[in-house]
């Protein structure tokens, strides 16, 4: 259906349609609110290609303390201690949440959550969905419930080109749409926009993460962090596809190695050899690279045949590049995989513009400090999801009951096709 965006005016905007998005516009339910995303659901977000799942210390070994060592440790000292402690403790409960919503993890004979192993992590402690399906997984159940949610309005193709500020308060969002510019008036507007990879050539991110939110954000004058924290993932599928297939650390847990054209592994030396944090297995294989040598995974002895059974969006990538990985090296190299850094948010997800909230990718919590551990960043997404919702929720309106002269001279129908699954009053 056609609407008149004035149908919307002051109702709280998501920009963003992957896991922090969708999540944050389902824990607003009842709140009426407009989630915009520039492409159509579930493409071109890196929720849906999110491989290894969410770390939560769920295992009968495990506790959140345990979790927090775990992520202090990868993120060089720079993690934010206090906020690290409080997401990693609603974990459990947040994965048990999705679980409601209809995520099928993937689950032992017995009903249990399955727990994987990943690299940096003392603890089996990843969920996973469908496999290495977990993104696409989670993401088909929140696109499943955001549709038969009445109070989201799901706008696809439309892309958020500029938040209006005024005295450091949002006023709305100018939004672009296959004709024209729209603008649309809220004093409430969540920034949930994913990543940076489509910047660098060699990324596993899908190639429109670029930013936009960060651009967003610091043109309205909010405050960002730590933009120089950028995790490289060890292990992308050395070829010519772009972005760049990425092989999870998950396989790694699973006991495959990592060596050269010698077919020697190199990474002995290193504690915790190729189960290392990220950044320093990124740095090891980088380095003998450029020494000459050629880098591969060998996944042939383990998980050996039950690969593709375990893993198989990598197998079938693998397959794309003429490759088994049951029977053959995957040539790997590091690629851009994760931004650390972000926009400013304080534990409610509140930017320093009033009126303005991050969450996921584009935010910067301190969970991460310098280095992602493994699995934390859905995780984070959907612990602070709830949060941010709950915050903006408690929020007033903030909106202005009029419009600019600037903003009625632009024109307010909108001929994008605004799809509602509600009554618009
Ligand atoms: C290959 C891969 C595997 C991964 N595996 C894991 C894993 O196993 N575990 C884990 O914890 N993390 C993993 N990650 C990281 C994790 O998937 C992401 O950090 C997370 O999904 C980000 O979610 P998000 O909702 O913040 O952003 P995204 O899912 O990227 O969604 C961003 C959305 O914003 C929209 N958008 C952007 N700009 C605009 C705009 N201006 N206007 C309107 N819409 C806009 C996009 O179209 C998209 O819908 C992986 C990432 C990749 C790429």
């Amino acid at each position: 259906m056609s609407a008149d965006v004035r149908s919307f005016f002051g109702r709280p905007i998501i920009i963003g349609g992957g896991i922090a998005g969708l999540l944050t516009a389902l824990h607003l339910a009842p709140e009426p609110v407009l989630v915009l995303s520039r492409t159509p659901l579930g493409s071109e977000a890196s929720s849906a290609w999110a491989q290894g799942g969410l770390a939560a210390s769920l295992g009968d070994d495990d506790n959140p303390m345990l979790h927090l060592a775990d992520t202090l440790a990868a993120g060089a000292g720079l993690c934010d201690a206090e906020i690290a402690t409080r997401i990693l403790h609603a974990a459990p409960s947040a994965i048990e949440n999705l679980s409601t919503l209809g995520v099928r993890f993937d689950r032992t004979p017995e009903g249990a959550l399955r727990l994987g192993l990943e690299a940096a992590h003392g603890r089996r402690r990843i969920v996973h969905a469908d496999g290495d399906g977990s993104g696409q997984e989670i993401m088909r159940a929140l696109v499943e419930a955001v549709r038969s949610a009445p109070s989201i309005v799901m706008v696809e193709g439309v892309e958020a080109r500029r938040l209006a500020v005024e005295d450091n308060k949002v006023t709305g969002v100018w939004a672009s749409c296959s004709t024209s510019p729209v603008f649309l008036g809220t004093g409430r507007v969540v920034l949930a926009t994913g990543g940076i990879g489509g910047l660098f050539h060699d990324s596993t991110n899908p190639l429109g993460s670029s930013g936009q939110g960060l651009a967003l954000a610091a043109r309205a004058g909010a405050v960002l962090a730590d933009l120089e924290f950028i995790q490289f993932h060890p292990t992308a599928l050395d070829g010519p596809a772009r972005p760049m297939p990425l092989i999870s650390e998950a396989v790694r847990g699973e006991g495959a190695t990592i060596v050269d054209e010698t077919g020697q592994r190199f990474l002995e030396y290193l504690q915790d050899a190729e189960l290392a944090p990220r950044d320093v297995v990124a740095r090891a294989i980088w380095t003998h690279l450029s020494n000459g040598h050629r880098v591969f995974l060998d996944g042939r002895e383990k998980p050996g045949p039950t690969f593709a059974r375990q893993f198989p969006t990598i197998a079938s990538a693998c397959r794309g590049a003429g490759i088994d990985p049951a029977q053959d090296l995957i040539p790997i190299r590091p690629a851009q995989h994760y931004h650390m850094g972000g926009v400013a948010v304080d534990r409610d997800g509140r930017t320093s513009v009033a009126g303005l909230w991050a969450c996921g990718e584009v935010a910067s919590t301190g969970l991460h400090g310098a280095n992602r551990l493994a699995s934390n960043s859905l995780t984070e997404a959907i612990v602070c999801a709830h949060w941010v919702a709950e915050s903006v929720a408690g929020s007033p309106l903030g909106v202005r009951t009029r419009l600019t002269a600037r903003e009625i001279r632009r024109p307010i129908h909108s001929p994008c096709a605004l799809s509602s699954h509600a009554a618009l009053a």
